[in-house]
């Protein structure tokens, strides 16, 4: 399906084959002369998913952006074993696709025509899009329950429906590394279920890797195989599910009161007023 647009999608590295998917060096980031992220590594290994929690304003989507090349950070990021620097546009583009946390929505533009926005990396400078191309996109949009809203303006979807429509073209892009900003922040339980269900389907089947960022802790947990806290700027925990969503990692850092019980696939955290 989607992922299969861009058949042996790695990138053109030839040793690439035992490279981290995702390796991030010291990354240090100031945006109007304010350090937010001030050290981080990270690595993440071909088909993990990896979640970054932390609190608002932690640098999470920070993060993201700078590894999917939205934010310039010059030799501190490398994607299969190639600096992220030596990736062009295109090639990039083959390799790594971003749904971002609030994606800016060309106004007018039906939903059909933005998925295919996704197969641009595929289609020759002055050329169409092929039959090919065509067949990728309305796969994906079957696949996310968007089939009846291809003629549709985006602006006129609800929240939730906008939100599988930007995954639909990320996928479409059929790029190896997802990276997801709060891909389900805007959908109900079962619209959450049914797109992270999906993405976990699409990388055990095409081998996708994802770097995701979730709001919602258990829903994180369930789904990550590593999670990586980030706070003040730098990485304070990382670990297995079990291991970072503990209630003291979470009063330190999020200054919340929970209780974490054991759930079925990773801790499950509530929120319980302090007494
Ligand atoms: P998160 O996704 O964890 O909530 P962000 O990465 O969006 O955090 O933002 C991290 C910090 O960087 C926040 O304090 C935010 O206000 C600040 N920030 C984000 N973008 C800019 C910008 N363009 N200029 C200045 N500060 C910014
Ligand atoms: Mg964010």
């Amino acid at each position: 399906m989607a992922a299969s647009g861009a058949p042996g999608a790695h990138p053109a590295a030839p040793d690439a084959s035992d490279a981290a998917a995702v390796r991030v060096r010291d990354l240090r980031i100031s945006l109007d002369g304010t350090p937010i992220l001030t050290g981080v590594d990270l690595t993440v290994r071909p088909g993990e998913w990896v979640t970054v929690i932390g609190p608002n304003g932690a640098g999470k989507s920070t993060l993201l952006r700078a590894v999917g090349g939205l934010l310039a950070a010059p030799g501190a990021v490398d994607l299969f074993g190639t600096p992220l620097s030596a990736l062009r546009r295109r090639e990039r583009a083959r390799v790594v696709a971003t749904v971002a946390q609030s994606p800016v929505v060309p106004p007018g533009m039906a939903v059909l025509d933005y998925v295919l926005l996704g197969r641009t990396p595929y289609i020759p400078p002055l050329g169409r899009e092929s039959a090919a191309d065509m067949a990728v996109v309305h796969e994906v949009l079957g696949r996310l329950d968007l089939a009846g809203f291809q003629g549709r303006e985006l602006a006129t979807l609800s929240g939730g429906e906008r939100q599988r429509v930007f995954l639909a073209r990320a996928l479409a892009q059929g790029a190896t590394l997802l990276l997801l900003d709060e891909p389900t922040s805007a959908l109900d339980i079962g619209h959450q279920q049914e797109v992270l269900e999906l993405v976990d389907q699409l990388r055990r089947t095409h081998g996708l890797t994802v770097l995701a960022t979730m709001h919602d802790l258990s829903i994180a947990g369930e789904y990550a195989d590593r999670m990586v806290l980030l706070a003040d700027g730098r990485i304070v925990a990382e670990g297995t599910p079990t291991e970072v969503l503990t209630e003291e990692m979470l009063a330190r850092y999020y200054r919340a009161h929970v209780t974490v019980v054991p759930g079925p696939h990773g801790p499950l955290v509530l929120p319980t007023r302090p007494r």
